[in-house]
């Protein structure tokens, strides 16, 4: 995606093909909607939920035919259908680990096994470089017999280097019910912040995502401007068990795009555009998850 947006700026025709059902699937459905509002508004023809089935070659071009008919005719093709861990002939099983397995099982402080210690893409956690530097961590002072926490993958950030760029962090709204947990979603469109709306952002989100019972942010996703680093402080937060307190008393400045968040929780005193997902009937009911936690 990141290729075919630089490719798009330099005028090439670019087509996007993705069998899943939006652009991000495993992202909030917002990311998704920003991304192809904003790819569409380049010319960039984006087919979703459409399985390549066939690439023929003909006269130096290709004819990709998609699952519903479609024929599409380019002259380069780039095939990003995602990695995968290959843990054959390795000689694993000389140390007693199962190398049929989709990734190599560490536990806590990345021990695979006596003396044998993994980290990144190879542990199936999450295949981000930022991952491995923090396994790579706690290997270091494991080997060292250093005491350190274990490892804990509850706030690990992700960031999609799009413009707009995509940064998420902790459970989506989905993650979290799919888990049966009992969570307070909000949502804030990027144009209904000051920042975004002086920057003439015609799309956008911050969500948010907070367990009802404790109020703790468990969850977080910005789409727009920036979103990689605006997601600094919800990635903190997350990863802090910050809540719904914390973030709605803080001071933020002004016009920053991170302000948004504090309108989106109503932090600004403007208290007029927080917006929450319909599904749990509007803004009364942040006053109401509000008002529970003061009671408690
Ligand atoms: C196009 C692309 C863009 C990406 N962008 C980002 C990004 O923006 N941010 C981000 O966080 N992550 C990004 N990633 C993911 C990131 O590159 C990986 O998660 C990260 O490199 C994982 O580190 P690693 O050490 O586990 O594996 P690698 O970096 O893949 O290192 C593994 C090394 O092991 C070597 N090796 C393999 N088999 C053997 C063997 N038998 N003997 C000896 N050596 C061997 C390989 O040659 C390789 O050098 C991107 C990945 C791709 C493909």
């Amino acid at each position: 995606m990141r290729v075919g947006s630089v490719l798009a700026r330099f005028g090439v025709d670019v087509s996007i093909v993705e069998a899943a059902d939006r652009l991000l699937p495993n992202e909030e459905p917002e990311a998704s909607e920003t991304l192809e509002t904003s790819f569409s508004s380049e010319g960039i023809a984006v087919h979703t939920g459409e399985q390549a089935r066939q690439v023929t070659s003909q006269d130096g071009s290709f004819v990709v035919k998609l699952a519903g008919g479609t024929e599409l005719l380019s002259e380069r093709l780039l095939v990003t259908t995602g990695r995968k861990v290959n843990l054959s002939g390795l000689g694993l099983e000389s140390a007693g680990l199962d190398s049929s397995r989709p990734f190599l099982q560490v536990d806590d402080h990345m021990r695979a096994a006596d003396a044998i210690w993994a980290m990144g893409d190879v542990t199936g956690v999450a295949m981000f470089t930022h991952i491995a530097i923090y396994q790579s961590t706690i290997i270091a002072a494991d080997i060292l017999r250093r005491e350190i926490p274990s490892a804990q993958y509850h706030a690990v950030p992700r960031v999609t280097f799009t413009d707009p760029e995509i940064g998420a962090v902790g459970i989506t709204e989905a993650e979290a019910i799919a888990a049966g947990r009992d969570v307070v979603v909000v949502v804030k469109q990027l144009t209904a912040t000051f920042r975004g709306w002086m920057h003439g952002s015609s799309y956008g989100y911050i969500k948010l995502i907070f367990e009802r019972e404790s109020g703790v942010l468990v969850g977080a996703t910005v789409a727009g401007p920036q979103a990689g680093e605006m997601l600094g402080m919800l990635n903190l937060a997350v990863h802090a068990h910050l809540g719904l307190e914390a973030l709605r008393s803080m001071i933020y400045a002004f016009p920053t795009f991170f302000g948004g968040i504090g309108e989106a929780l109503g932090a600004s005193g403007r208290g007029v555009t927080t917006v929450i997902d319909p599904t749990y009937q509007g803004v009364k009911l942040l006053d109401q998850f509000e008002a529970d936690l003061v009671a408690k």
